[in-house]
């Protein structure tokens, strides 16, 4: 009976309780009960710090953004709720290992570390990284020159793999994406490095500063399921495909990226 009003509730109360942290006894109640499976609901994790990915708009206790439009249709066409789980970036990966949900969404990169611990779909966006320093710093030219610099980082990222191997640099990471970027502000970093639409994205809204150097290798966002989980993983690369088949996708696409 719960359930079931929990259910029907509109997806923006949903995920407002499930960011004020309130969903795991939900979850849990419609696992135990077996249910999950019957009533088709696809718990998804994400990192809302990631914009245009995933985010917080002002205002709104909805997560918006490519990532979430893109799994509320792959779920829409998948036939199932989409119910969205807020957990730390470097959480992600544990809470499919637990089964605490179904698949991350999270500008994830498909890579062979990751590949040992969980499954990844078909990929569904190309990105690669990119180093953000003050607009007034002339120095730092690419990624040479952060040798014996302060970078700030993601726990977790790619982008703090890329880190913690430049030659004496002092790595600084932290919990969510958006903090680096504030630490580059009050000049606690000399650089940071992140996934470059979200850094393009930053600084198109108001942030702070410019890229400089290339695009570090193409990295491919893939959605993480558990491992072995090859059902799932089919029926979100079934649904994709259709997406991109039938314009919704591009739709999406050009909604957050333009044309
Ligand atoms: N694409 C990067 C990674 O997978 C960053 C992801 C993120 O911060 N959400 O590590």
């Amino acid at each position: 009976m719960l359930k079931r009003t929990f259910l029907t509730l509109p997806l923006a109360v949903a995920a407002a309780s499930l960011i004020t942290g309130c969903n795991d006894k939900k979850t849990t109640d419609s696992k135990a009960s077996g249910k999950a499976d019957s009533e088709k609901i696809l718990r998804v994790g994400t990192n809302p710090t990631f914009a245009p990915f995933e985010y917080q708009a002002k205002g709104s206790s909805e997560l918006t953004g490519f990532d979430m439009d893109l799994i509320r249709a792959i779920g829409k066409q998948m036939g199932y709720k989409v119910e969205i789980h807020n957990l730390g970036f470097d959480g992600l990966i544990p809470a499919i290992i637990s089964g605490n949900i179904d698949v991350a969404v999270s500008g994830m990169t498909i890579n062979e570390e990751r590949k040992k611990a969980v499954d990844f779909t078909d990929p569904y966006y190309t990105s690669g990284l990119i180093i953000l320093v003050d607009k007034n710093n002339d120095d730092i030219k690419s990624i040479k020159d952060l040798e014996g610099k302060k970078v700030g980082v993601q726990i977790g990222t790619t982008g703090a793999n890329k880190a913690v191997k430049i030659k004496n640099a002092e790595v600084k990471q932290y919990n969510n994406s958006n903090e680096p970027f504030l630490e580059l502000d009050n000049k606690g970093v000399d650089a940071v490095i992140n996934d470059q639409p979200v850094v393009a994205y930053y600084l198109v809204t108001g942030g702070h500063g410019k890229m400089v150097g290339e695009i570090m290798e193409a990295e491919l966002y893939g959605m993480a399921v558990k491992k072995g989980n090859k059902d799932l993983a089919q029926k979100i690369n079934a649904a994709l495909a259709e997406l991109k088949k039938n314009g919704e996708y591009d739709k999406i696409y050009k909604k957050w990226f333009g044309s």
